[in-house]
């Protein structure tokens, strides 16, 4: 069955057709098929040509320079976006600095609260909108921007909206200060969420912030610039600046910046701490990972065919502690793959506006070569691939999910994060060898466990490296809980009263 979809074969399934629909093709089984269900997106009105956000005004860039975010579903410019170099980003420093010092560090805490409760009511009020703008600004599907993103980005403001009048009880001493000037870089597999996580306790904290955010993904950081506006936040508390990998190293190197806070790719990680070595800066890092989703025999495997199919398709895969490599028990292997395949016949891939679609598209044509490398990479080096059949649209930027077995742990698709909807399957005998297994990257995310033994289920979590560890979930999150890695993965926590300490002199 490897590779059906891919080489044009027909698929081998007999109990599965191929239905057409607008702008994709869908697999149904049992020959029912979905209307198209596809949301409006006359909610949100689109500007031809967007500015920085400095200062509490949208402003041209200095040097004129602009550049054109994609629709990843049918690669067609949206819009033209401003790119900001080092003198923007010196504006937007001393606008920072000014509203740190004259308005919002002062401010007692209560009135703070009150700014954070604004944006994230106003965030409620907005949702469909912001979540058809990241549906076509990311591709992502409709449903995850609508149930996951966008509500998670409001709960992130509410949360920490609650701790801005109570710092001092936070178990940081008796009067937590702020550090100044937050310098946030943001990655584009979730846009507004990334910001929320950034931005909510930095401004809880008394910090005020430049962001910015991925070169594919600008929108919705532009359109919070909007509602940090009609919430009437102070100008120069907030601050995003567009533009691409320089803009981010500007931001970065700026000697007013007092805190730097990124998510993404190892790599540039490394280029950060680099830069900001020495200079007194604080840094936090939340880079990628390759987490192990360790299935026992004992596992509810319905259940856990669920959580296989949340940690590695949800969001195209494009999550950092997205459960990319499926350990599972060897005695119960079979049947685990024979049901995770069943299951993803089921998934609708297409249309990111279309409430029906599972799986959107890949963000940019560079993950998508990435994507496509890796999993070529799978092959050669003998691991055996398979997607269930499903046709691809002809324009924008698809990857059909694919799950490998007879992964060995050499094999990069074992080492490397793809980023993509691509499993690894991996086996284990014993309970040991499960946690050699899991513990053999030099990751620290997040991990999964399945079982019905609640004491299994510690033994596990004690001994996997991981910032996160579910049990019998995967892929939850929680303003409440705090996130993040180490080794490779990072350092420090965002979320819960753990997210504050990276923004207070503590
Ligand atoms: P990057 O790490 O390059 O991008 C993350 C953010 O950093 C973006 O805003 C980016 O800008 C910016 N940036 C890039 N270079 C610099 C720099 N030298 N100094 C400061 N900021 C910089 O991730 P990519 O988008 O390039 O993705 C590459 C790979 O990284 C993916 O394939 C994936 O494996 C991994 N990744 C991991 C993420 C995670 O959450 N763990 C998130 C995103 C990617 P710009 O958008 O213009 O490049």
């Amino acid at each position: 069955m490897a590779d059906d979809a891919e080489r044009g074969k027909a698929p081998t399934r007999p109990a599965t057709r191929q239905v057409r629909g607008p702008g994709a093709t869908l697999t149904a089984e049992r020959g029912w098929q979905y209307a198209p269900a596809p949301e409006s997106r006359e909610i949100v009105s689109i500007e031809p040509e967007y500015g920085l956000f400095v200062d509490g005004a949208f402003v041209p860039a200095g040097s004129g320079r602009t550049f054109a975010t994609v629709n990843p579903a049918t690669e067609e410019p949206i819009a033209q976006i401003a790119t900001a170099d080092a003198a923007d980003v010196d504006r937007a420093v001393a606008a920072a600095r000014t509203a740190f010092e004259q308005t919002w560090g002062p401010m007692p805490g209560a009135e703070r609260a009150k700014y954070l409760y604004r944006i994230a009511r106003i965030l409620q009020e907005r949702s469909r909108e912001f979540a058809v703008l990241e549906s076509i600004d990311n591709g992502k599907p409709i449903k995850e921007t609508r149930d996951v993103d966008i509500p998670l980005a409001a709960a992130h403001f509410f949360y920490y909206a609650g701790w801005a009048d109570k710092l001092e009880y936070a178990g940081f001493g008796a009067d937590p200060r702020p550090l100044g000037v937050a310098g946030q870089v943001i990655p584009w597999n979730f846009p507004l969420l990334m910001a929320a996580w950034k931005l909510a306790p930095a401004l809880a904290a008394g910090n005020t912030c430049l962001l910015k955010p991925a070169e594919t993904t600008p929108l919705t950081a532009l359109l919070l610039a909007e509602v940090c506006q009609q919430a009437e936040l102070p100008p120069g508390v907030v601050n995003v600046l567009t533009g691409a990998g320089e803009t981010g190293a500007a931001v970065v190197a700026h000697p007013g910046i007092d805190k730097v806070a990124f998510t993404g790719s190892t790599e540039v990680g490394i280029a950060i701490a680099e830069a900001v070595a020495g200079t007194g800066k604080k840094l936090t890092l939340e880079l990628g990972g390759k987490a192990a989703n360790v299935v026992f025999d004992d596992a509810p495997v319905e259940q856990a065919i669920e959580g296989i199919v949340n940690g590695i398709f949800f969001n195209q895969g494009h999550v950092c502690c997205a459960g990319s490599r499926l350990l599972v028990q060897e005695s119960v292997a079979d049947h685990v793959v024979d049901r995770l395949r069943r299951r993803l016949t089921t998934l609708r891939l297409g249309d990111p506006l279309d409430k029906n679609t599972d799986i959107g598209a890949i963000n940019s044509r560079q993950q998508l070569d990435k994507i496509t490398e890796l999993s070529a990479a799978g092959e050669a080096e003998g691991a055996h691939r398979w997607s269930p059949p499903c046709e691809l649209p002809k324009k924008g930027y698809w990857f059909a999910p694919t799950v490998f077995t007879g992964v060995s742990q050499s094999h990069r698709i074992a080492r490397e994060e793809i980023f993509g909807p691509v499993l690894s399957v991996l086996t284990f005998r014993t309970p040991e060898e499960a946690v050699t297994k899991a513990n053999n990257t030099p990751y620290g995310l997040s991990a999964g466990v399945w079982t019905e033994k609640g004491s299994r289920i510690l033994w596990m979590a004690q001994r996997m490296r991981a910032g996160v560890v579910w049990a019998n979930t995967y892929n939850r999150f929680d303003p409440a809980s705090p996130f993040g890695g180490y080794r490779e993965s990072g350092f420090g926590r965002e979320g819960g009263r753990h997210g504050l300490a990276a923004y207070l002199d503590v």
